[in-house]
């Protein structure tokens, strides 16, 4: 049995690891390889990079000073959390217990199946208003997506862009309680371009010039194990108290997953503070 189980190896899921392990506890981090920051081709806004990091870089590096203080990682996939006598974390290869879980799964970015929406990842298409909105300063953009997220990513970009549109890809948009919400509910052929992004085409033949579409649809998926063992979970997001601990004694929650600021200093910050939490709780 390990004194702390941790899902997911991202910025939130490494910091944790590492205040757990400089305190002599045992602590095993599962996870499937599969973080937001791979996907971040640069990052320009974190402290201490003079000229920037891949997210590729960064997130190695993460997981090499995790190693190096002794943090155990394996590539797995958690799908279910029980609570026996202690936390039971099943992944699709075994079972593992611990006295306390934090999880640091981030949230749910997967691309649609839009033809057009892979190929231009990184040349228009984003994943993240507050990272890459001012790069479409004065343009019009879109925000793929129908539900809370979707109309949270259009904030951040509204004050910064010419125009956003929510484009729902033929789902009813959620609420509508922004008088001048511009939304366009049709189903989408594909989004086409040059060298980037240039228009949006639906399947009704009609067409309309963006320079710019953000992938904001549900998040559902990264908290399906908090709703598994019955912790709170309000907007997708896992609901944590000052110390990062969920409606379940003994489960923690930290980065994208608990909500606001979908960002790298926020995940750390959340980490190492879950991380913390942990050893005040778990009794030695
Ligand atoms: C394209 C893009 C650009 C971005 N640019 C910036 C930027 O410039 N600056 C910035 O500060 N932030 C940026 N971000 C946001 C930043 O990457 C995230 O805020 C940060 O990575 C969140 O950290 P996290 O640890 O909470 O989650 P993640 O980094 O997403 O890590 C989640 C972890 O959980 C694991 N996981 C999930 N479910 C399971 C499961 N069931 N079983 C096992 N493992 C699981 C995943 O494999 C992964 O290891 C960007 C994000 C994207 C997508």
């Amino acid at each position: 049995m390990y004194d702390v189980i941790i899902v997911g190896s991202g910025p939130a899921g490494i910091s944790a690891s590492i205040y757990v392990k400089r305190r002599k506890l045992s602590v095993l981090v599962i996870s499937t390889k599969n973080s937001a920051l791979e996907k971040t081709e640069k990052i320009e806004n974190y402290y201490g990079f003079e000229k920037g990091i891949t997210g590729k870089e960064l997130y190695n590096n993460g997981i090499n000073q995790a190693k190096n203080l002794g943090v155990e990682l394996i590539n797995d996939e958690v799908v279910s959390l029980k609570f026996l006598e202690n936390f039971e974390v099943e992944t699709i290869n075994s079972k593992y217990e611990a006295k306390a879980v934090i999880l640091a799964t981030g949230t749910n970015r997967n691309a649609p199946d839009i033809k057009g929406i892979k190929e231009f990842e990184g040349k228009g298409v984003s994943y993240c208003a507050i990272c890459d909105a001012y790069f479409y300063k004065s343009k019009d953009v879109a925000v793929l997506g129908n539900g809370n997220y979707a109309i949270y990513e259009m904030e951040q970009l509204k004050p910064i862009v010419n125009s956003v549109t929510i484009l729902t890809n033929g789902s009813k948009i959620i609420e509508n309680r922004h008088e001048d919400l511009q939304v366009i509910e049709k189903p989408i052929k594909e989004v086409k371009g040059n060298n980037k992004i240039e228009e949006v085409q639906f399947e009704d033949n009609t067409k309309k010039s963006i320079s710019g579409i953000f992938i904001a649809q549900g998040i559902a998926s990264s908290s399906d194990l908090a709703r598994q063992i019955g912790a709170r979970i309000e907007n997708n997001n896992i609901v944590v108290d000052e110390n990062m601990q969920t409606t379940v004694p003994g489960l923690f929650a930290c980065g994208d997953c608990t909500g606001g600021l979908l960002q790298i200093s926020k995940s750390v910050y959340e980490g190492a503070l879950a991380g913390l939490s942990v050893l005040k709780d778990i009794k030695l």
